[in-house]
């Protein structure tokens, strides 16, 4: 049986090609759409002004216009130009594209993808795995770092409890000794070396990908 999301992603798909979808996202700039609600003016990179999702005097509402997304950090409202139609609508993904296509001029019936719209769309779902085999990677660095940091703090408490109360010979004692070091040696390492630190992952994954690509070569 397939749930409710299935069947509304299926409909969706259905409805639009990613070429239409980014046909739409490539004529209507974040923040021309949002400048038609917020009054923006410039910050730096980004445009700023009130945020039309929460009541508010001073503006906490950005406008990234080269990623084509939209933070609030007041009520933390986010993201690209379909999510900013759909809260201001309140309507669902398909109808924020149909609006904003027709507000765009793009014809659904008369659109016809072009080579640049299909590599263009190619290189988003190229970008989107990559970045989900990143996380993956992530996730699976930070559980091995944390299970070993389980496993060595175990240790370091059995014998931190054996140094206090326990009769130890000097070779036991020594190798209690060596737990508790070895504990806080990791702990200063994953500290010192920012070890689960996205970007100390992310220069370790792409320095893996050059191997891997110039091994490829
Ligand atoms: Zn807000």
């Amino acid at each position: 049986m397939k749930t409710y999301t299935e069947i509304a992603l299926n409909k969706s798909a259905r409805q639009f090609s990613a070429e239409f979808v980014e046909a739409v996202r490539n004529h209507s700039p974040i923040q021309s759409v949002a400048g038609e609600y917020v009054e923006l003016r410039k910050s730096g990179h980004q445009l700023v002004g009130l945020c039309p999702f929460h009541a508010e005097r001073t503006p906490s509402f950005y406008v990234h216009p080269a990623k084509g997304a939209f933070f609030c950090h007041g009520c933390g409202a986010h993201g690209d130009v379909f999510d900013f139609m759909k809260r201001i609508l309140g309507c669902g993904f398909s109808e924020a594209v149909d609006y904003l296509a027709a507000h765009a001029g793009i014809s659904k019936g008369g659109f016809r993808t072009t080579l640049e719209l299909r590599q263009h769309v190619a290189r988003l779902a190229a970008h989107r795995y990559e970045e989900r085999r990143f996380r993956e990677s992530c996730n699976r660095r930070i559980n091995a770092i944390n299970a070993k940091y389980r496993a060595l703090g175990r240790a370091a408490t059995r014998a931190e409890h054996c140094l206090r109360t326990g009769r130890l010979s000097p070779e036991e004692e020594e190798l209690a000794w060596a737990s508790l070091a070895r504990y806080r040696t990791f702990a200063a390492r994953v500290e010192r070396e920012e070890l689960c630190e996205l970007d100390t992952l992310r220069r370790e994954w792409l320095a893996r990908k050059g191997q891997v690509d110039q091994h490829a070569a």
